[in-house]
């Protein structure tokens, strides 16, 4: 039997990427068995319902590359693919459970529900139920006489369909990544699954789409652990063949405490979605990480990992690797702690692993954006270097020094600050003839100009760490970035004369 499986959001908001890294081991496990990976939209609740999210789905898988065989944008042989648009079938099945004496029709009203718990609240229960025992007191078609249900259905009275869950039963199943997991029905309540305004519940349409999708292997969040055995019950219920379980582990937070939420995300300045989102009522923003400048494939690779790992070491893994060597019984049952300097980590990895005139096309694109115009050629070589120090394209900006005319010192507050600390009057005498020499030299490569520097120094007795920081703040600006000697080679000779002057001129008169 072909592998099926399923991711199958609701619509209630922005895919969190917990529920990116459920679509991804989704999309694992089906490429790697041959099968297929489908996207079902779960919108029966449409009081949760919230316009744009599942575009959102759609385009935030797809900049992540997992693009479902079958979906409701795409169609295929199991359609629709969207709860809402499949409304019409589930009244059938509800009606053939209770056909089989496995549910039941109740009438009571919410007034009836409440003085049912607070009864039971005085008795002494803690988390009163409707269920094996409690439904025998309650106005439903087990207590009523036929007749009566009937009556009530026909006079067009609200009622609800529960599941009859037996009374002594243990439900047990294996969970691919937990092992077993056995619990006694009497902790299970009479769950509604289907309502008189003829709308499913979650668990009805939940276990029939996945049913007549022909859905092998369920892999969803753990947060649906608690309610598996009440699927295992409603499987036998209808003499279904049941999926394979998995539940994956939490994303916890960063310090390992709880579930990694939105707001941990604002509150430690990272995103926990894939794509910006604006609430539609709200109109608050939350950030993506593609707009935060992430590649998708660093993203999903760092994903892949939360929870998983090969057996090995190997941390950076394509999607074609991951599919090859993504392995559910490697998924572990504990919660996996978020990482947010891991995650840039991995970006700095696809970063630097781009070719770089690809980096220095995107360069010259920011820079041609902040009115600087260069070649690409002069582009791709200042990429080369600031790559080494980036996390994001927009990080190789702090090379915008390499673009600009003129003495970085101008209106440098920073600079002048370092300047200032790191002053020698004995380093002028030093930097003017290397000044000289450099105006001496025909070829001005990074090779070319270190022997030349380490010359002047050691005639004059001083030590790189004395002289190298002025030479940087002279013609960077900054105290940071690539090598002098790289750096001068790209500004060109009589740039890096022009600076060392500048800055020679600026700091004569200090002492
Ligand atoms: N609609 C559920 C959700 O939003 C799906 C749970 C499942 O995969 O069974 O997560």
């Amino acid at each position: 039997m072909s592998v099926r499986v399923r991711f199958a959001p609701s619509p209630t908001g922005p895919l969190h990427m917990g529920g990116v890294r459920t679509a991804l081991y989704n999309y694992l496990f089906a490429r790697k068995h041959g099968g297929q990976f489908l996207l079902r939209i779960e919108d029966t609740d449409r009081t949760r319902y919230v316009p744009g999210a599942e575009d959102y789905i759609r385009e935030s898988l797809a900049w992540c590359g997992l693009v479902p065989d079958e979906s409701p944008w795409v169609g295929g042989p199991d359609g629709p693919y969207r709860q809402s648009d499949r409304q019409q079938l589930y009244k059938a099945y509800a009606e053939e459970l209770i056909a089989k004496d496995r549910a039941y029709y109740a009438f009571d009203t919410p007034e009836e529900l409440e003085a049912m718990r607070a009864r039971l609240q005085a008795a002494g229960v803690a988390a009163p139920a409707y269920n094996a025992v409690t439904r025998e007191h309650m106005k439903n078609s087990l207590t009523l006489s036929a007749d009566e249900v009937k009556e009530r259905l026909a006079r067009g009275e609200q009622y609800v369909v529960r599941l009859k869950v037996p009374r002594h039963a243990e439900v047990r199943f294996e969970d691919i990544i937990r092992g077993w997991v056995v619990v006694h029905s009497a902790n299970i309540d009479d769950k509604v699954l289907f309502k008189s305004d003829g709308m499913p519940t979650y668990h009805l349409a939940n276990i029939v789409d996945d049913h007549l999708m022909r859905i092998t292997h369920v892999i969803r969040g753990e947060e649906w652990l608690p309610s598996a055995p009440l699927h295992v019950l409603i499987y036998e219920a209808f003499g279904w063949e049941r999926p394979a379980f998995a539940h994956l582990p939490l994303i916890l937070k960063p310090d390992g405490n709880g579930k990694l939420s939105k707001r941990d995300g604002d509150r430690l300045g990272f995103p926990v979605f894939a794509l910006d989102w604006i609430d539609p009522v709200s109109k608050e923003k939350s950030s993506g990480y593609r707009e935060k400048g992430y590649y998708p494939e660093a993203f999903i690779n760092m994903l892949a990992l939360l929870g998983w790992n090969p057996g090995t070491d190997q941390e950076i893994m394509s999607l074609a690797e991951l599919t090859e060597l993504f392995d559910l019984s490697r998924v572990h049952k504990g919660g996996a702690k978020f990482d947010p300097e891991k995650t840039k980590w991995f970006n700095q990895q696809y970063l630097r692993a781009r070719p770089d005139v690809e980096l220095g096309e995107q360069l010259m694109d920011r820079l041609k954006a902040r009115g600087v115009v260069t070649t690409l050629e002069k582009a791709t070589h200042a990429a080369t270097l600031l790559k080494e120090r980036a996390t994001f394209v927009d990080d190789m900006l702090e090379g915008m020094y390499l673009f600009v005319e003129g003495s970085p010192l101008k209106g440098n507050a920073t600079a002048e600050e370092e300047l200032r600390k790191r002053w020698k009057p004995e380093a002028a005498p030093v930097l003017e003839a290397y000044v000289d020499a450099l105006a001496q030299l025909s070829s001005f490569k990074g090779t070319d100009l270190e022997p030349v520097f380490t010359g002047v120094l050691q005639e004059r007795g001083m030590k790189v760490g004395q002289v190298m920081p002025i030479y940087r703040l002279f013609v960077a600006g900054r105290m940071q970035g690539p090598g002098m000697f790289d750096v001068s080679a790209l500004l060109g000779k009589e740039e890096v004369i022009a600076r060392l002057r500048a800055g020679l001129e600026h700091c004569a008169a200090w002492v």
